[in-house]
């Protein structure tokens, strides 16, 4: 077969994107050589509906071993004795955790997108928002800290049958011990989306949701530095309180639920080429050397945080306890859509984000979001987020100049070249 260059020269561009530029994207993250070994060979090939050990194909014999090894890992990572890592993304594993738990039109209390939260947390233009009834939370005005009181009221008011914490662009910790009391009161369970932080609570930086939490999702591609991918956690199985039965009227446990939810629910054959790549990460997650990661992560933010302050930059929340950190730019007259559109020429990326009561819409939105973990792999260290935190501003504050642009995206791309990424590529 003809070799397909058109291809393969795209990867070759898009390794080049990567390398000269500040990724700032909170979500992304370089993955190690051996984690994208893992994900490009043989086992795409293999289909293997089912679970290890009870498949619906033959010849599963070796991929029963990758899959248990990466469902082993991962329990040993959280301390849980449940886990399913077979969704493909984080949207289809928090999809799993609804169809096993909800019927259609149930009622759900989530953050609101436009607070931080996600679209899978009942968004109207999300299955999450159009198959079950939404009811949101938000943060408070003054702190920008999530508003309990509020989730509270919201919780007794509207009894939903699922409440849902965890955000994307949300910079502090969570009281989950808070959420699960009025759970506890009215009878709902509670699903921790930890897809953001979970590499800072996989190495006990940040409080533990699987202690409170009946049901833990997250994503495997942004703190945690895996492939793309999802996974559902329990740290103790139970019985399925909602009232679906097995075929024999026999109450089942959740376990049981999530697993038919994966498959053959939402999902069919599962992906063990990224499964072993799960595998990988999760080992790597278990070496010392993560932890050094997630510590430099948390300076990196705190750097970072100050470097913004210093520069009269207006953060939500006024700070971060993780990886990112939410500006509110209203006070330096830039939308988040004109930010994230120059900064792009100078090649540092990150995203348009709304604030909490944003008054512009979600394609202009007043805020940008920032995040360490991608730059943190690459090797920045403290010393090194003013340097990051001046050429944002120098290309904020004076957005139409192309001549800024120009000699920031030099600056940044010769800077770029003393952290080394994939050399061996
Ligand atoms: C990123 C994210 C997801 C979705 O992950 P995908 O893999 O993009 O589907 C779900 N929930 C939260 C809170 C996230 O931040």
């Amino acid at each position: 077969m003809q070799r397909d260059t058109a291809l393969f020269n795209l990867i070759h561009e898009e390794l080049h994107r990567q390398r000269r530029g500040l990724e700032l994207i909170a979500s992304e993250n370089f993955t190690s050589l051996q984690v994208m070994e893992a994900m490009g060979n043989v086992m795409t090939n293999k289909y293997a509906e089912g679970y290890p050990g009870r498949r619906y194909y033959g010849g599963c014999e070796v991929v029963d071993q990758s899959e248990q090894l990466a469902i082993d890992r991962v329990k040993e990572i959280f301390n849980v004795t449940y886990a399913n890592v077979q969704p493909h993304s984080g949207a289809q594993a928090n999809a799993a955790v609804m169809l096993a738990l909800l019927q259609p039109g149930d009622t759900i209390l989530g953050l609101d997108l436009s607070m931080g939260g996600h679209l899978t947390h009942g968004s109207a233009v999300n299955f999450s928002g159009k198959l079950y009834k939404p009811t949101f939370y938000g943060v408070v005005p003054e702190t920008g800290l999530i508003d309990y009181t509020t989730l509270e009221q919201q919780a007794r008011t509207h009894k939903p049958k699922l409440i849902i914490c965890g955000a994307s662009a949300y910079s502090r910790d969570w009281d989950y011990k808070r959420i699960r009391a009025v759970a506890d009161e009215i009878g709902a369970l509670v699903l921790a989306d930890i897809s953001h932080p979970a590499g800072l609570i996989a190495k006990g930086h940040l409080n533990d949701p699987c202690e409170y939490c009946h049901i833990v999702t997250s994503t495997t591609h942004k703190t945690l530095r895996g492939p793309r991918g999802g996974i559902i956690m329990m740290r103790n199985d139970f019985e399925n309180p909602m009232g679906q039965t097995g075929p024999k009227g026999e109450i089942r446990m959740m376990s049981q639920l999530l697993d038919l939810a994966v498959f053959p629910g939402t999902q069919g054959g599962p992906l063990e080429h990224v499964i072993a790549a799960k595998a990988v990460a999760f080992f790597e997650i278990l070496q010392p050397e993560f932890r050094a990661y997630t510590e430099q992560m948390l300076k990196n933010t705190k750097a970072m945080e100050a470097a913004f302050l210093e520069k009269g930059y207006n953060i939500v929340s006024g700070g971060s306890d993780n990886h990112l950190l939410l500006l509110d730019l209203r006070n330096k007259n830039i939308s988040g859509k004109k930010a994230e559109n120059t900064l792009v020429k100078a090649d540092i990326t990150l995203n348009k984000n709304m604030v909490p009561f944003d008054d512009k819409s979600p394609f202009i939105t007043s805020g940008i979001r920032v995040g360490v973990p991608a730059i943190t792999t690459r090797g920045l260290q403290e010393v090194h987020m003013p340097l990051v935190v001046n050429w944002l501003d120098k290309v904020l504050m004076d957005p139409d100049n192309d001549a800024t642009i120009e000699k920031v995206k030099k600056e940044v791309n010769e800077f770029m070249l003393q952290f080394a990424l994939y050399p061996e590529m």
